[in-house]
C-alpha cells in the first residue's frame, strides 16, 4: 500500500467521485470493490432508469428531509444537484426533468451514468482492484 496516497473502499458513486477529487488533486488513488463489477446500484437505482436528482436548489433538497435534512447542508453546498448536472451533460449524458421534478439521463438508461463516472475515473488514472479481477 506504500505507494498509494489514498485508498478508497467502495466503487459506488460516493466512492468513484471521491477517488477522482483525490486524483485530480495529485494524489496516487487506488479503489477497492468487493463486488466484481463496479456500481451495480447505479444500475438498478430508479428501475434502470437512475433519477439521480432533484430539480431542487440546496434548500429545497434540505427542507424535503425535514429536520433531518441539516446535515446535508455542507454536502450541497460543496457538491450542488445543479452542478451534478452539469458533471453528466459534461461527459456527453443529457439529462431530462420529470413532471415531478426528477431528474435522470435523457434516454433512460441508468448503464451511461455509470459509464460516465468510469470514464472520469479512467481519465484520472485512478488505479482498482476488485475480487475475482473487475476494473474501474
Ligand atoms: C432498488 C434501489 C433503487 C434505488 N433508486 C435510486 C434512485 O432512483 N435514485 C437515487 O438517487 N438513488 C437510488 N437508490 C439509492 C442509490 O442506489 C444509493 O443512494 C447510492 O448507490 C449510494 O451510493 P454510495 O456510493 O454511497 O453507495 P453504494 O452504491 O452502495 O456503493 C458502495 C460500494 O461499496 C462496496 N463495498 C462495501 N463494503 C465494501 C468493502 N468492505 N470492501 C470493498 N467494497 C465494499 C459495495 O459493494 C458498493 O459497490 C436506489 C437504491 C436501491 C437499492
Amino acid at each position: 500500500m506504500d505507494q498509494w496516497d489514498v485508498a478508497v473502499i467502495g466503487a459506488g458513486p460516493a466512492g468513484l467521485t471521491a477517488a477522482c477529487r483525490a486524483a485530480v488533486r495529485g494524489r496516487k488513488t487506488l479503489v477497492l470493490e468487493k463486488n466484481r463489477k463496479p456500481g451495480v446500484k447505479i444500475l438498478i437505482s430508479g428501475g434502470g432508469h437512475c433519477n439521480l436528482t432533484h430539480a431542487a436548489d440546496a434548500r429545497g433538497i434540505v427542507k424535503a428531509f425535514r429536520a433531518q435534512g441539516r446535515f446535508l447542508h455542507s454536502a450541497l453546498a460543496a457538491f450542488s444537484p445543479q452542478q451534478l448536472v452539469e458533471l453528466m451533460e459534461s461527459e456527453g449524458v443529457p439529462m431530462t426533468v420529470l413532471p415531478n421534478g426528477k431528474i435522470l439521463p435523457a434516454n433512460g438508461r441508468a448503464t451511461d451514468v455509470l459509464a460516465a463516472l468510469m470514464r472520469r475515473v479512467a481519465r484520472r488514472q485512478v488505479s482498482s482492484d476488485a475480487r475475482e479481477g473487475a476494473h474501474c
